[in-house]
């Protein structure tokens, strides 16, 4: 917005009749003792017992000095001063002229009356409503005023906008855009949209904006190279001969096969590059099915691995799998989404158990349970997986004996019932019980 310029004036520049100021002098500093230059004006006067008046800032300097009023030595405090409504009201009546009758700086200390100033004559209790309003007073060009350093009067700013101002924006009559006036010349010779000019190859009268893609691709005089250059054909002549060009040159089918070649070339390699990332993808697949199957899961309390007394050869695991807020283990893993038990191990064998919630493939009403083991060597393996129900003696529990050859898993698509009411899902959570016994690790068997 505006920017407004404060006028630096004293009581004794705008009073009209300087004589009308004497019953308002300080005695001590000799000024009007109504202060000028504070922003709001106070039109308090203060005053001792006996009558003498000073201004706010004499007085107080005064009375920290001493207390007591400097014409009549009464002692005086700074509540004690009193108030002078006779003089108050006095003042409020003084005749000034607005100080926007000034010139914008002073000369030589002195304001200076200016024939474009504010004509207006008013009582000093009208001034600070009137400077407010006044269209005299001076503002800072708006347009840029980082460049633009006038100071107008805000009647004078049209003018200024209009006529004056280098900044100002101004709509280009032809294409409409909003240019500073000291660049509008600039934009009606070389910048404008709207601009024709004759094509330096052609001739032909082109809009400006509109060359660059002229010469790319419509000219017919801009010199361009063969359509089969990539094929081997290195002539160059201006577009408007390139037909001829094509039907004098027959050898063009040798260009053509050898760019059809190029082409075959570059389809292989991108061929051998899709095969490397398909390699690589599946790779990090793979790795992301075993990250997740130790994230995805919750606790798992497991006993520490215990040898079998029998045999030697065989390892046991026993431990118990809990799967706490099952309702959300329903809406988060649909039919076919597995979740995934971390991995528990018996010596350097890792296991990990898949649980499909909502059943795998079409074993909707049951969930499906397989026991995986991450594959290193061929393991035969007992194992069973027991659902714990609320009531004991209805525990699920299935055994198997299977031999681990690969990365697949084994187990059994319609194994518990997904019955909330079943007594397997007490307190929304599932328990799973697992045994498992290594009975031949292969590795320890010499053929
Ligand atoms: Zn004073
Ligand atoms: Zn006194
Ligand atoms: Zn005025
Ligand atoms: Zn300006
Ligand atoms: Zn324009
Ligand atoms: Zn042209
Ligand atoms: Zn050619």
């Amino acid at each position: 917005m505006d920017k407004k310029i404060n006028l630096d004036y004293l009581i004794d520049d705008i009073i009209v009749n300087s004589d009308d100021l004497t019953p308002f002098q300080c005695q001590i500093c000799l000024n009007s003792v109504i202060d000028f230059k504070k922003e709001h004006l106070s039109f308090d006067v203060l005053q001792c017992r006996n009558g003498h008046i000073s201004c706010h800032e004499c007085w107080s300097r005064q009375l920290s000095i001493k207390q007591e009023c400097p014409s009549c030595k009464v002692k005086t405090l700074q509540s004690e001063l009193s108030r002078n409504i006779f003089l108050e009201n006095a003042f409020r009546a003084l005749k000034v002229i607005c100080p926007n009758k000034f010139k914008e700086s002073r000369f030589q200390g002195e304001a200076v009356h200016c024939e474009n100033g504010c004509p207006e004559i008013l009582k000093v209790e009208l001034l600070e409503h009137h400077l407010k309003e006044c269209k005299y007073q001076f503002i800072k060009c708006p347009n840029n005023p980082n460049k633009c350093k006038y100071i107008v009067r805000k009647n004078q700013l049209e003018h200024h906008n209009q006529s004056v101002c280098e900044y100002s924006m101004l709509q280009c009559e032809k294409c409409s855009e909003l240019v500073e006036r000291n660049q509008m010349k600039q934009h009606m010779e070389s910048e404008c949209d709207t601009l024709v000019v004759s094509c330096s190859k052609c001739s032909a009268m082109i809009g400006k904006k509109q060359m660059m893609s002229h010469l790319e691709l419509d000219c017919p005089m801009e010199e361009i190279s063969c359509l089969y250059r990539a094929g081997g054909c290195v002539k160059r002549f201006p577009r408007s001969q390139l037909s001829q060009h094509l039907t004098e040159n027959n050898n063009h089918t040798f260009y053509i096969q050898n760019i059809i070649d190029l082409h075959k070339l570059q389809l292989d390699e991108c061929n051998q590059d899709n095969r490397k990332l398909e390699k690589q993808q599946k790779e990090l697949e793979k790795r992301i099915f075993y990250l997740e199957s130790t994230v995805n899961s919750t606790v798992l309390n497991y006993k520490p691995h215990e040898c079998t007394s029998s045999g030697g050869a065989g390892n046991v695991f026993k431990g118990k799998w809990v799967i706490n807020n099952w309702d959300r283990k329903l809406r988060e893993y649909p039919t076919s989404k597995s979740l995934n038990s971390p991995f528990f191990q018996i010596g350097s064998s890792k296991f990990f158990i898949m649980l499909y919630p909502n059943g795998n493939n079409d074993f909707k009403g049951f969930l499906s349970i397989f026991l995986y083991k991450i594959y290193d060597r061929p393991t035969l393996v007992k194992y069973s997986l027991e659902a714990k129900n609320i009531d004991p003696s209805k525990n699920y529990k299935n055994t198997h004996i299977n031999s681990f050859i690969n990365n697949n898993g084994n187990g059994w698509f319609k194994w518990i019932e997904n019955k909330s009411q079943n007594g397997f899902f007490t307190n929304n959570s599932l328990t799973i019980s697992i045994s498992i016994k290594i009975i031949q690790d292969h590795s320890l068997v010499t053929d």
